[in-house]
């Protein structure tokens, strides 16, 4: 085999194997930028300036989450175990390319560490602390059968920060909807999945974000954040709500305890 061949079959095989890469991830004309925990891949259209700036938001939440609920996992997310952010060059790029809900701003592949989005969104923010949230309770949990009210809830919970208190503001309706029993009781609730929620009207699945943000409201309210830390423990080892809950709290020793106990607390 002369030289030459070899060197063109190399080249066609390198060639292929970029071609190959780029169909994958759908960022050929992508740019990257690597932080501590982070690699972030964007656009070539999208602003320069705009990457560093989500790669030390990036940074500041993936700290912040992590206190807050003292989820502390073994695996640190550094080299090749870093998350990755994906930068579209708009919505309509961000919805063809990555087939996130058309409602969706970003989106997330909680196993592969993966967030999705499009750039100048006026609350990044709170949208990227929502679903960085989602991939760091389900690491630290190590599983992904969790109750889809408590995942979303705790998401909620720490976007809820950035949007300064939008949805705690919206805690009021909880009174009415109890009154009236129009909230979803909570055996129902405990059984809801993404895919059950996808088929349900948008007020109904209002009421389920709200309601799921609640719960964690309460529980944080009433019996404090280091019982809590406890709680997500014993849920990571137990395996199961009702028993992590009767483990942590005196008064919530089954998910019928909590409804009534939550009730209590939002219609006095
Ligand atoms: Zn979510």
């Amino acid at each position: 085999m002369s030289k030459p061949v070899l060197t063109l079959k190399i080249s066609v095989f390198l060639a292929l194997l970029v071609i190959f890469n780029c169909s994958l991830s759908g960022f050929c004309d992508s740019r990257e930028l690597k932080s501590e925990h982070f690699i972030i891949n964007y656009d070539d259209s999208v602003q320069y300036s705009y990457a560093p700036g989500v790669k030390k938001t990036a940074e500041r939440l993936y700290r912040l989450i992590t206190q807050e609920f003292n989820l502390i996992r073994d695996k640190l997310w550094v080299w090749d175990n870093r998350a990755e952010i994906f930068i579209a060059s708009g919505r309509e790029d961000y919805l063809s390319r990555y087939g996130c809900s058309p409602w969706s701003t970003a989106c997330v592949n909680y196993r592969q560490k993966v967030i999705y989005t499009y750039p100048d969104q006026s609350d990044f923010e709170p949208i990227l602390a929502h679903e960085l949230t989602h991939i760091i309770f389900r690491e630290y949990l190590g599983r992904n059968n969790l109750p889809l009210w408590l995942d979303e809830g705790m998401a909620v919970y720490i976007e809820d920060k950035y949007r300064n208190g939008l949805y705690r503001k919206n805690l009021f309706i909880l009174k009415d909807l109890i009154k009236e029993d129009g909230y979803i009781d909570f055996r129902h609730l405990n059984e809801i999945t993404s895919s059950g929620l996808g088929g349900q009207p948008t007020d109904y699945a209002k009421i389920f974000y709200i309601q799921s943000y609640s719960i964690i409201y309460f529980i944080f309210q009433e019996y404090g954040k280091s019982n809590f830390s406890r709680f997500l423990w014993h849920l990571k080892n137990d395996k199961d709500v009702q028993s992590a809950l009767s483990r942590t709290y005196y008064y919530l020793t089954d998910l019928e305890a909590l409804e009534k106990r939550w009730k209590e607390f939002y219609l006095e």
